[in-house]
């Protein structure tokens, strides 16, 4: 593939977009939003695109001990052997391996992702303390959640009126999913903060290091579609956790990742998690390809790898993805034609009805509106 990615973008004034792959561009659809479209013919089994490592991942409490912090090893629950720990924390990450701590330690070179990050697991259990709090479910306006955030700010602004060091009174206790989420919200913050400085990108992913291709993920991440309004509206419960989250952040989290933070950032990095995230499931015997239908398999949590999200859902894809530790290849399953569009399945409801198919995409916030679908839809 000696194709140079083509001057003319379709998207704003950037073309960042055109070096995720050789194969494929980003532009836009007949039906609205981006998707990526091969420039030339492309062979059956050809892989397309490697997404290196997330911008931000989340492993779930329960699996804290038993799935690589890296790479997403499970040893089949077993607690991992190999820890990164900080003198005077009685908190550890795990690892599968040496490989993965060095390759971590490698990512955080001066321990601030790895401090952040037990200093979540002892803000936690500090937090048991305190009285459990209990969310409203009543459905929410779109003015109800502006009205929410905008109290939320007068909070910020008061807090950040007084002294940091006074700040520890005030941190909520959180429940577990909101661990999850801040574990992701950290990592995010960990990846801001290291590729502030770093200059713009002028070679395709596959040529890139790993603090490169972190660097990369980050600005891409800019782009991601946010269905934050859509979660509320769907699961109103959400707004008030959503406020606890961003107020545990604001108190928690070191000095340098503080001008990072904002309402408007906290609920950009929330809201682009779920229509972007992939999830991350245990891999079983041979089966590298997710299945998300599968008994057999656990569910860890997320990870948010940008230049993968630019794939729209199709219920025939012609792609398909397939996990190695901490990263996501794509492979064409069939030849491909020159300027078709490239598309993976999103929920592996394939073996479903139409009408199954559809209700379960709806988790995405989507009308799918592939080729297999309009057939079937006219059929059925
Ligand atoms: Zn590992
Ligand atoms: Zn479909």
């Amino acid at each position: 593939m000696e194709e140079i990615p083509s001057e003319q973008t379709t998207l704003s004034d950037n073309n960042i977009l055109n070096y995720i792959s050789p194969y494929f561009q980003v532009s836009e659809t007949k039906y609205g939003g981006n998707g990526c479209f091969s420039y030339n013919t492309i062979p059956k089994g050809e892989i397309i695109l490697i997404s290196k490592i997330p911008v931000g991942s989340t492993v779930s409490r329960d699996f804290k001990k038993e799935v690589c912090n890296l790479c997403f090893k499970y040893d089949d629950g077993r607690n991992l052997k190999h820890k990164l720990g900080l003198p005077k924390y009685n908190q550890y990450l795990y690892f599968c391996s040496e490989t993965c701590v060095n390759t971590f330690n490698e990512i955080d070179p001066e321990k601030l992702l790895t401090k952040s990050l037990l200093d979540l697991d002892n803000y936690y259990n500090q937090g048991l303390k305190k009285p459990e709090v209990e969310y409203s479910s009543k459905p929410l306006t779109e003015s109800n959640i502006e009205n929410k955030w905008q109290e939320t700010e007068i909070w910020d602004n008061d807090i950040l009126k007084i002294k940091s060091t006074k700040w520890s009174k005030f941190i909520p206790r959180i429940n577990e999913s909101e661990y999850s989420e801040i574990k992701y919200i950290i990592s995010i913050l960990f990846q801001m903060f290291q590729s502030e400085n770093a200059e713009a990108n002028t070679e395709f992913m596959k040529d890139l290091n790993i603090r490169e291709s972190l660097n990369f993920e980050v600005k891409l991440f800019d782009f991601l579609q946010n269905s934050e309004t859509e979660k509320y509206l769907k699961f109103p419960e959400l707004l008030e956790s959503y406020v606890n989250i961003f107020k545990f952040v604001r108190l928690t989290s070191p000095i340098q990742f503080q001008k990072f933070i904002n309402t408007s950032t906290i609920r950009s990095i929330i809201g682009k998690n779920l229509t972007n995230a992939f999830g991350i499931w245990s891999i079983t015997g041979d089966s590298e390809v997710d299945h998300n239908i599968n008994e057999n398999r656990e569910f860890f949590g997320f990870g948010v790898f940008p230049s993968a999200s630019f794939f729209n859902h199709s219920c025939d894809p012609n792609i398909k993805k397939i996990r190695k530790g901490n990263e996501l290849h794509f492979q064409t399953k069939r030849e491909i034609e020159p300027h078709e569009e490239l598309c993976i399945d999103y929920g592996n409801y394939l073996d479903e009805s139409v009408e199954i198919r559809r209700k379960q995409l709806k988790e995405w916030f989507f009308d799918c509106g592939c080729k297999r679908c309009e057939v079937e839809l006219k059929s059925g």
